[in-house]
C-alpha cells in the first residue's frame, strides 16, 4: 500500500476499466469502441484510463475539449481522438496540430476551421454532429446535408464522419429514442442515395449499447459503462455485469464521545439524538463531497458498518456518526466502494441527491490523489 500524505484517496482498478472495455467491445458487435474520457476521465483519470481501454479493444477516445484532447497528445497517445463539440476559433490551429478529429456543425465554424486547416497546409479531420432531437448541439438534422456539401466542397477539411447523441437512452421507455433513430436512419439513407456515406457513421452512448440500439452505426461513444457505472437507476439490470473501477477512501483522522443533544459542524444543525461516537474524516466538498449530502441521508462504511454524515459537510472534512461502534485514528472508511460486504455506489449516493452516477465521480476535485491499481 502506498502511503500518502493524505487520508483520503481514490483508487481506480484499472483492472476494470479492462473488464469493462473488453465487455462493451464485445457488445458493440463489429462497431468500434471510442472511450469516452472527458472531465478526466469521469473523474478517474484520463491518461490512465485511455491507455487501459486502447489496451484491451478501444479504438479511439473521445474529449469535450480542445485541451483534454491536447492532454492526451501530450502524454503520446496516438489513438483518433475525436472532441465531441465545436470549440472556439483560438483553439483551431492546436486541434489542428495535434490532429485530433473535430466536431462541427455550423456553417461558420466549418469555414473558420477550414480557414485555418488551409492555412496550416493540413487536412483536418471532421465528423459532423446531427441534431435528431436532444437540441444540445448538431445541425438540425433538417439542414444537415447541406453542411455535408459544405464540408465535402472544402479541400481542406476531409469528412470522415456523421453522429448523433441520444437524449433519452437512459430511460428505456421513454419513446424519443426509437424517433431519434428513425430520423437519423433516413439521413443516413439519403446520403447512401448521393453516395457521400463518411467512413463512420455513430449513434451509441454508453446506455445505448448496453441496450443493443448500435445497428448498422460503426463506433459506439461509451463513457460512463466503461467505469463500470449505469447510467442510470433504470439502467442498472442491463449494467450487472460492469464492474465499478473506483473506490473513494480515507481515514478516521479525529474520534470524539459526545453526549446527547450536543450539536455538530457548522450551524450546530445536526443535534445527537442519543450519546454517540463521532468521527472525523479528512475530506469535506472542496474534495467533491457534496455539501448537501448530510441532508440527504448520507452515509460512509467503516467496519463494515453504514455510518451516517453528521452535521454539514465542511470545506476540508466531515463528521460521520458511528453510535457505539469501536472507532480508532486511521481506521479505514469507504465513501463509495465496498468493504466487508457493504457497498456504496456512485448511483446510491447521484439517488439520494436527485442526480446521476456521472456528478458524482466527476466531481471528485484534482485535490484527491489517484492510485492506480492492476496496472
Ligand atoms: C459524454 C458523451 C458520450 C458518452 O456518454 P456516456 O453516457 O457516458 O456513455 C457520448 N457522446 C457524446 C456526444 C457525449 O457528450
Amino acid at each position: 500500500m502506498v502511503e500518502l500524505n493524505r487520508w483520503a484517496w481514490i483508487e481506480v482498478d484499472l483492472a476494470a476499466i479492462r473488464h469493462n472495455t473488453a465487455l462493451l467491445a464485445r457488445r458493440a458487435g463489429r462497431a468500434q469502441l471510442w472511450a469516452t474520457v472527458k472531465a478526466n476521465g469521469y473523474g478517474h483519470g484520463a491518461i490512465e484510463v485511455a491507455r487501459t481501454a486502447l489496451e484491451s479493444g478501444a479504438q479511439g477516445l473521445c474529449v469535450a475539449l480542445a485541451d483534454e484532447a491536447h492532454q492526451l497528445r501530450m502524454a503520446e497517445i496516438a489513438a483518433p481522438v475525436l472532441v465531441v463539440s465545436e470549440q472556439p476559433p483560438v483553439a483551431f490551429e492546436q486541434m489542428l496540430g495535434d490532429n485530433v478529429v473535430a466536431t462541427l456543425y455550423n456553417e461558420a465554424t466549418i469555414a473558420e476551421y477550414a480557414k485555418t486547416a488551409a492555412r496550416l497546409k493540413t487536412v483536418g479531420a471532421v465528423h459532423l454532429k446531427v441534431d435528431t432531437g436532444m437540441h444540445r448541439v448538431g445541425a438540425p438534422v433538417e439542414s444537415a446535408m447541406s453542411r455535408v456539401e459544405q464540408i465535402s466542397s472544402l479541400s481542406s477539411l476531409k469528412l470522415e464522419g456523421v453522429y448523433t447523441h441520444f437524449a433519452a437512452a437512459d430511460l428505456p421507455q421513454h419513446a424519443e429514442t426509437a424517433n431519434q433513430t428513425r430520423r437519423f436512419a433516413e439521413f443516413i439513407a439519403e446520403l447512401d442515395r448521393r453516395s457521400m456515406r463518411p467512413k463512420h457513421v455513430h449513434i451509441s452512448n454508453s446506455a445505448a449499447t448496453l441496450r443493443d440500439l448500435t445497428g448498422q452505426t460503426d463506433i459506439v461513444r461509451v463513457g460512463v459503462a466503461l467505469y463500470g457505472i449505469s447510467p442510470s437507476v433504470e439502467m442498472q439490470a442491463h449494467a450487472t455485469e460492469l464492474r465499478p473501477a473506483l473506490a473513494w477512501r480515507a481515514r478516521v483522522s479525529h474520534v470524539q464521545r459526545l453526549a446527547a443533544g450536543e450539536g455538530v459542524s457548522y450551524g450546530l444543525r445536526h443535534r445527537l439524538e442519543r450519546e454517540a461516537t463521532v468521527a472525523t474524516l479528512p475530506l469535506g466538498y472542496a474534495d467533491g463531497v457534496p455539501r448537501r449530502l448530510w441532508k440527504s441521508g448520507g452515509e460512509v462504511l467503516i467496519a463494515g458498518r453504514r455510518c451516517p454524515i453528521a452535521g454539514v459537510v465542511t470545506m476540508d472534512q466531515m463528521m460521520v456518526d458511528c453510535g457505539d461502534l469501536d472507532v480508532k485514528i486511521g481506521d479505514d472508511v469507504v465513501l463509495l466502494g465496498e468493504q466487508l460486504g457493504q457497498t456504496i455506489s456512485a448511483n446510491d449516493i447521484a439517488t439520494k441527491l436527485d442526480t446521476i452516477g456521472y456528478e458524482i465521480v466527476c466531481a471528485i476535485s484534482s485535490r484527491v490523489p489517484r492510485v492506480y491499481l492492476n496496472q
